[in-house]
């Protein structure tokens, strides 16, 4: 006789199952935030554990696997496209205080400023034939584009599983509240 039981569910559903137990959609990992899909987390600022300004924020994180960036190197379009289909996408309504908010702006701010402020170098050194100005508009304005992206972005993403999504990005006193994570292996 077989000793095989039809009915005993997947040993992953059973560890999802005993996850989700633990409590709610969001979790602590060491220093990485571990989430489901569509979460609202704690009304408490990510960054400094503060009571979270309402209106929450509904953000979306983006994520693919780091080997695609290969394509990149061989052709930027083709990686564009194939990035846009196979990117995973996880919905997360997140709380940040009133001071890390306007960090925030602040950043988004400089960050339009100084394009603003390369594109009018380009376009000086355009028009009065100084490219040594339109060399420095180039790099002024993807230094400001990048400065914009690191500081407005409070949650850096590191992976999206099937169930589950991982960040970087909070603060130790905001992790501590939340339950262990159930490691799945
Ligand atoms: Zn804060």
């Amino acid at each position: 006789m077989s000793t095989l039981n039809p009915y005993q569910p997947p040993t992953t559903r059973l560890r999802e199952a005993l996850s989700a137990e633990v409590g709610g959609d969001c979790w602590r990992d060491g220093k990485e935030l571990v989430v489901r899909p569509g979460c609202t987390l704690p009304g408490r600022c990510i960054k400094c554990n503060e009571p979270a300004t309402e209106p929450m924020q509904h953000a979306r994180f983006y994520w693919h696997h780091p080997a695609l960036y290969l394509v990149a190197l061989v052709n930027l379009l083709i990686y564009l496209v194939i990035a846009l289909f196979v990117r995973r996408r996880t919905p997360v309504t997140l709380g940040l205080c009133e001071r890390h908010r306007a960090r925030q702006r602040m950043s988004i701010v400089a960050s339009v400023a100084g394009s603003l402020a390369g594109l009018g170098l380009v376009a000086f050194g355009i028009t009065r034939e100084a490219p040594g100005a339109s060399v420095a508009g180039v790099v002024l304005l993807l230094a400001s584009v990048a400065c914009g992206i690191v500081g407005s972005r409070v949650l850096v993403v590191t992976r999206i599983g099937e169930n589950y999504t991982r960040f970087k990005g909070c603060s130790a006193e905001f992790l501590a509240t939340l339950p262990a994570f159930y490691r799945t292996r």
